[in-house]
């Protein structure tokens, strides 16, 4: 049974706020799984790091958790991660990168009230974290940035700086102050104190290990860790310039404009116990969650008494033996409890008897949970994502987004008799949320979409095994999809007749301009200047 929400709090603070929701937005090979592992490891969530990192380059296909459960032998694949640290419950959730990158990996971001954002000190901002920032974005949730690596050879940190500045449109605030990097790194100044955390290399001394050596920034130790009086003059005039970035605004974080900069390695153990110490400082409980009740606007607060909340991922096949599917439920408020009696909002009553409660280690079976829990709900099926859940039956939290599916398939049976099966089978997928679906005006093709390359590879596999459908996946004549949107009706329909080769719907009925390239999508948005060309919708 679960003993981290049974155990009372000696601050006697409620639940809810103590509860931390965050997810690890980068790029593949950023140290999103090394920095994960290694933040269970200095909280006590798990007893031993560092199998992961050393497998290095092995061939990555599944979620970069399930490496880590694979390696231990411990469940991860759950999606979720639960540590605690100064009497606060971090929850952190997985958004997996690399082949099987798809909607979960943005939905997921709909669920965290924080991201903690890691970039390679060598390579800056690469594609994937911009993608991620910007699902950030849609909602300002607040970004702390950590900047790893530092023991290889990395850019300068002002670049580093002026590069998140200018590609993310972010205020940023470094917090430390790195001496070199690479071979010379020597460890980080913590701007706000006096202190300097020394950095000791595996050949010096052996390992960091979580806690860094602290020492004095005006004691003789400083000359003798730089064993250079102009290197540590140099990086005195630095740490002063540093200051000059002014000061953090919690305010300015809060709203998703300003974010601190902490440095570090994750393998290397360095700088991991200050990040998660910045969280537990920094990072926003539960928030306050906009929603309809019977046709009105309402704000649903953490520490309302129904217990409601939004299922923001589901997983088929978590056990092959059982041909069940979980969904995700992120709690918004209430104090859930096992064998409770939810509703959606479209009326469907679901007994939750055996909930799942996650853990480094294990799933176990919650007894209770709270708002800023994530529980897991074992289902045939009836579940789907963006579902909204309560007590009443009356709460519709704001629709998961779409998001424009960066690979575009036409879908075709082997057999051409199969088609009325497939149109069935892929909506049956569209609605579960696993890829999206588009019917062009013209003619009767399938345009399947989907953000990771891997979505595409599951749902042929689907096909076949659920379905019983062997199914093609051909290039289509579009390469991007976007949906269109205009205050003047008229004006929308005019464009749409206009331009009835590229037009089409996707599963709701919304139209979608499909196009060969962006440079055609900025063409249209330059002629018309009126519509929106959007790459996410709302669900309802
Ligand atoms: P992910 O793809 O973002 O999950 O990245 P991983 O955590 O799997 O790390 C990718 C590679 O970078 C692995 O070989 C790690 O050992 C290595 N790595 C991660 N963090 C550091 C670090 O701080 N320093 C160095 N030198 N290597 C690191």
């Amino acid at each position: 049974m679960s003993d981290i929400t049974s155990k009372p709090s000696h601050t006697k603070k409620p639940e809810s706020e103590r509860r931390r929701v965050f997810a690890i937005i980068s790029h593949p090979d950023a140290g999103k799984t090394t920095l994960t592992e290694n933040m269970l490891y200095a909280t006590g969530a798990i007893h031993q790091a560092g199998r992961v990192a050393a497998r290095g380059e092995a061939r990555r296909t599944k979620s970069d958790w399930m490496k880590i459960e694979q390696e231990r032998g411990i469940s991860v694949s759950s999606s979720v991660m639960t540590f605690e640290h100064k009497d606060l419950i971090f929850n952190l959730l997985d958004t997996p990168g690399h082949e099987d990158f798809s909607e979960d990996t943005y939905r997921t971001l709909t669920a965290a009230d924080c991201a903690v954002m890691v970039l390679d000190v060598a390579k800056g901002i690469e594609p994937q974290t911009l993608k991620l920032f910007e699902v950030c974005r849609l909602r300002d949730i607040p970004i702390i940035t950590f900047v790893n690596k530092m023991d290889r050879e990395g850019r300068e940190t002002f670049d580093v700086l002026s590069e998140i500045e200018d590609k993310l449109a972010l205020d940023v605030v470094p917090m430390q102050w790195p001496a070199a990097s690479g071979r010379r790194f020597k460890g980080t100044a913590d701007l706000t104190s006096n202190v300097f955390y020394r950095f000791i290399r595996p050949d010096e001394d052996g390992d960091t290990g979580v806690g860094a050596p602290q020492v004095d920034m005006d004691s003789d130790e400083m000359s003798a860790i730089f064993k250079d009086e102009d290197l540590l003059a140099e990086f005195r005039e630095e740490v002063e310039l540093a200051k000059e970035y002014g000061e953090f605004n919690i305010q300015s974080f809060n709203e998703g404009h300003m974010t601190p900069v902490y440095f570090g390695s994750a393998l290397r153990k360095f700088g991991v116990r200050e990040l998660i110490d910045a969280l537990a400082e920094l990072a926003p409980g539960p928030q306050v969650e906009p929603a309809q009740k019977a046709g009105q606007s309402v704000e649903i607060a953490p520490s309302n008494k129904e217990v409601t909340g939004f299922v923001f991922k589901v997983q088929a096949n978590m056990d092959l033996n059982h041909r069940d599917r979980v969904g995700f439920l992120r709690l918004v408020s209430g104090e859930f409890k096992r064998g409770m009696k939810l509703k959606t909002a479209d009326g469907k009553a679901i007994s939750v008897h055996n909930p799942i409660l996650f853990f480094a280690q294990d799933r176990e079976l919650a007894d209770n949970a709270f708002a800023g829990d994530v529980i897991g709900i074992p289902n045939h099926g009836s579940l789907r994502v963006g579902d909204s859940l309560s007590e009443s039956g009356k709460i519709r939290f704001a629709g998961m987004p779409n998001f424009a599916p960066e690979i575009l398939r036409r879908a075709r049976t082997v057999d051409p008799l199969k088609a009325k099966h497939l149109r069935k089978a892929l909506e049956s997928l569209a609605e579960e949320g696993v890829t999206q679906l588009f019917k062009p005006a013209f003619g009767a093709d399938m345009i399947v979409g989907a953000v990771g390359a891997l979505q595409i590879e599951v749902m042929a596999d689907r096909m076949k095994n659920e379905y019983g459908l062997e199914v093609l996946f051909e290039m289509p004549p579009y390469q991007i999809a976007r949906w269109i949107a205009c205050d003047d009706e008229a004006e929308l329909e005019a464009f749409a007749a206009k331009n009835r080769n590229n037009m089409g719907e996707d599963l709701d009925g919304a139209p979608v301009f499909l196009a060969k390239s962006a440079w055609d999508i900025g063409y249209a948005q330059e002629k018309n200047p009126n519509l929106r060309f959007l790459s996410t919708k709302e669900r309802r």
